[in-house]
């Protein structure tokens, strides 16, 4: 009988072998007062500690220079970090002063030191933080007397199952002896996911259970192309996917070809391919030169990672990076997006029954008008470095739009008031995600510069079904005949008012979907990195008049199974079987 798990494929691709469970040590302490007398031990038992990980990093460092010398400079940032004089005064001053034993004389040393790196205005030093926090938990690992557990000991080749994995986790991890990696936690932006993609290593996150329901040694099948974990399979299965994993492949060395092409399709129309873009991180920026521009910067990273909220100057900066990594492409920047499913440590909100249909994202905005006023503010500031377009999420109405627009012309005010610079034409824009605003899109057409829409929220609020809730997945049908045809209403809205249309959710990087996408009239399309290859393959294999049957076809069919299934067999005639 084969076990079957589920999750969220964040890495394309597909392997089989043996599990290797991963379960490192898990930190718990209590916070004693010492005795007078204690002091001189616990210092000892502190330098001892230290002194332990300080030999631990140097192998560490030793290991990592073998495996991924680029990332060297982190371990020996976070051992500068470790033998730092101050910080370590500061530690023997809270044992000896403060009577604290070690752990969590080092442990409340490490976290004030964090929040200030956390809170500075440049992100490279609130990168650091992370490295702060990742050495105080080796430390107390240290002070506990444990060791070590790392994927650096693989000594053969296994498919990783952990909770989650910090990037100390996985820098140290032998990629020869790594097929794939599974974690319960994280999804498509987490540190897996960004590293799984990076290495190309086939992975799968969000996989509820995957701990408990696996064992080290057993065979697995890990399908990071839908998501599905198979454990022990039967002979005939491995041998499918076996299969399955040589045309994957094959298909996959003939996209990379396209990455760094500008393509149009075949009879030269030009289609724009820009990317989702999560943070103002290098990873992330690296990647302008193959993409017509940003068509959804996600700001909540600033937020997100903080205990505070982030100031104007911190956010100028990160959209100020960002407009001049890709200089001269539209960067089109959304306004806070949290409420729903995203909290923020730093804004804690009222509990709501129904979250995902509360006071979230432009909603919220401009209930917080100075939360509203500062970001907006920062983007402003940050339009003169580059070609800057404002979106609001979670619009449903005119009254929205004309709200958000009204908040920009205050900032604007204020500016002016401060002498500050700003480009005085930023194009402002919605995006659908509310199946009410597309079902009125002649109106907004002459109410905004653009739209783009949010495929993912479209679809749960279309659908009625909870993206977040694996119970109702097979009722969230992103090729949902009623997905067709209100997308088809806002690309026949916008075209008619000469204004661009673009797709930012998922759907917009799902080959099969971009080729009705192709038909209705979109030929701008936003989507995650890892799917650019394949999309601009598929923009390369097709031509208008082609899309254009092809999406009065699907647009024709009665269910989302039919309208997936005539899309993908239509995208294999074209480009070739997977
Ligand atoms: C969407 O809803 O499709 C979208 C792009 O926004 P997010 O996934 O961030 O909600
Ligand atoms: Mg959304």
């Amino acid at each position: 009988m084969n076990k079957k798990l589920t999750g969220i494929p964040v890495s394309e691709g597909i392997a089989a072998g043996p599990v290797h469970i991963f379960r490192p040590y898990i930190l718990h302490y209590e916070e004693k007062r010492i005795e007078q007398v204690q002091t001189e031990e616990e210092l000892h038992r502190f330098r001892d500690a230290e002194k332990k990980a300080c030999t631990e990093l140097d192998g560490l460092i030793g290991r990592v220079k073998l495996n991924a010398p680029d990332k060297v400079a982190i371990f020996e940032a976070q051992k500068m970090l470790l033998t730092d004089e101050e910080v370590i005064a500061e530690i023997e001053e809270a044992i000896a002063g403060d009577r604290k034993c070690a752990e969590w004389a080092a442990n409340s040393v490490y976290a004030e030191f964090a929040e200030l790196l956390a809170a500075s205005a440049d992100p490279l030093i609130q990168e650091r933080a992370a490295d702060m926090n990742d050495v105080a938990r080796r430390l107390l690992r240290c002070l506990a007397g444990a060791e070590d557990v790392t994927l650096a000991t693989m000594d053969s080749p296994a498919v990783v199952v952990a909770e989650d994995l910090l990037p100390s986790d996985t820098v140290v991890m032998d990629r020869r002896n790594v097929l794939g990696l599974i974690t319960e936690k994280g999804g498509t932006t987490s540190h897996t996911a960004i590293l799984a993609r990076s290495f190309s290593l086939p992975a799968v996150c969000g996989a509820a259970g995957a701990m408990d329901a696996l064992a080290s040694a057993q065979t697995v099948v890990l399908d990071a192309v839908n998501g599905a974990i198979l454990a022990d399979p039967e002979k005939d299965v491995l041998a499918e996917y076996r299969e399955k994993r040589e045309r994957l492949l094959r298909r996959q060395e003939l996209e990379r070809e396209y990455l760094y092409r500008t393509v149009t399709m075949k009879d030269g129309e030009h289609v724009d391919v820009e990317l989702n873009i999560g943070s103002a991180k290098n990873s992330e920026l690296k990647l302008a030169s193959c993409a017509d521009g940003v068509g959804l910067f996600r700001t909540e990273f600033l937020y997100m990672n903080s205990a505070e909220l982030p100031n104007e100057e911190t956010q100028f900066q990160a959209y100020k990076k960002i407009l001049q990594a890709f200089a001269g492409k539209p960067v089109v920047i959304r306004t806070l997006d949290v409420g729903g499913d995203k909290v923020l440590p730093s804004l804690p909100l009222p509990k709501e029954e129904n979250p995902f249909l509360g006071c979230r994202a432009l909603r919220l905005c401009l209930q917080k008008p100075e939360l509203f006023q500062t970001q907006l503010r920062a983007l402003l500031r940050a339009s003169v470095y580059g070609e800057l377009w404002i979106m609001f999420p979670m619009v449903g109405s005119l009254d929205d739009i004309r709200a958000a627009k009204k908040a920009v012309a205050l900032a604007g005010e204020t500016l002016r008031k401060q002498g500050a610079a700003f480009d005085p034409h930023i194009r402002l824009g919605a995006m659908v995600e509310i199946p009410a605003l597309a079902l009125i899109a002649g109106r907004v057409a002459r109410e905004v510069d653009f739209v783009s829409v949010g495929t993912n929220d479209l679809c749960q609020y279309l659908m009625a079904a909870d993206r977040m809730n694996a119970a109702v997945t097979p009722y969230y049908q992103s090729f949902h005949p009623a997905m067709l045809s209100i997308l088809q209403q806002v690309a026949d809205a916008f075209r008619a008012a000469g204004k661009p249309f673009c797709i930012c959710g998922e759907m917009g990087g799902e080959p099969a979907f971009v080729l009705a996408l192709l038909g209705m009239g979109f030929r701008r399309l936003s989507m995650s990195p890892s799917r650019v290859a394949a999309v601009k393959r598929l923009i390369a294999s097709v031509d208008r008049a082609e899309a254009e049957t092809i999406a009065e076809k699907a647009l024709e069919l009665e269910t989302a199974d039919e309208v997936e299934a005539y899309l993908r067999a239509e995208l294999s005639r074209l480009c070739g079987a997977e």
